[in-house]
């Protein structure tokens, strides 16, 4: 599979890695990462050879305190990315910027697609019935890859458990021109409520009302008992992913 060509780092003018350094790269970075818990990945992704060139990406969901808590004794200072795609709900503005204060996280920024391209693409916001895959393009997938450009890494809270795609993930990937790092690829949920609790990690406020998993007002419900805890995440359609990190491609170099 062809890798696309990416700036890694604008800044220092550094070239793409070439096909096969970046194999071997991962090869590497995956003979590292293999045995290491959670905070050993997140070191590996945000010290040494990556301090300073990866970011950290976040929905400050149900499930981010965990992985929040642990970059911010890793590395305060990582800049994490969230997606503020003018449709989420006010308890996760809100949650957001109560997490940053308390776990005491220094660069959080919110990305957001510009008036133009909202009122050319979506005037009337209502995309998502209609195009789900179309609205989660210009409104995540699009602003997400513009401010990772200058980034040779990410960070992810993606876990195995949550989907079958999911399931076959790695500790660290080749995605789309970068790496990408999973410290909790093998955390249950029973790991992250451990976590959570010995940490006493504030709850996102929508957890208590039936909502398990949080994305986009629209595309969201609550989940009622015996259904699996994402069943409330683009309910009725054909849609697990909101595309951002869609493919785990840790062998398609
Ligand atoms: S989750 Fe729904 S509202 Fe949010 S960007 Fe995707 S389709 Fe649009």
């Amino acid at each position: 599979m062809a890798v696309s060509v990416t700036v890694i780092d604008a800044r220092t003018d550094l070239r793409p890695r070439e096909p096969v350094m970046a194999k071997a790269e991962l090869a590497a970075l995956q003979e590292k990462a293999i045995g290491r818990d959670a905070r050993g990945i997140l070191e590996l992704a945000l010290t040494g050879e990556f301090e300073g060139r990866t970011a950290v990406v976040s929905s400050f969901g149900a499930e981010s305190a965990v992985l929040l808590h642990l970059v911010a004794a890793t590395d305060p200072a990582a800049p994490i990315l969230f997606l503020n795609t003018g449709k989420l709900f006010g308890e996760t503005l809100r949650y957001r910027d109560r997490l940053q204060d308390v776990l005491g996280l220094a660069d959080v920024r919110s990305l957001s697609t510009g008036l133009d391209t909202r009122r050319a693409l979506d005037a009337d916001g209502s995309l998502w019935s209609r195009e789900p895959d179309a609205c989660c393009g210009f409104r995540k997938v699009a602003p997400l890859a513009a401010a990772l450009k200058p980034f040779a890494a990410q960070v992810t809270g993606r876990k195995r458990f949550q989907t079958r795609e999911r399931g076959l993930m790695q500790p660290v990937e080749w995605f789309d021109g970068r790496f990408r790092f999973n410290p909790l690829w093998q955390w249950t949920q029973r790991d992250l409520q451990a976590y959570a609790e010995t940490h006493k990690l504030p709850a996102h406020p929508l957890v208590a009302d039936g909502y398990p998993s949080i994305g986009c007002i629209p595309c969201t419900r609550r989940v009622v008992a015996g259904e699996d805890y994402r069943a409330g995440r683009w309910a009725g359609l054909d849609k697990d992913e909101c595309g951002i990190h869609a493919g785990t491609d840790g062998d398609g170099i």
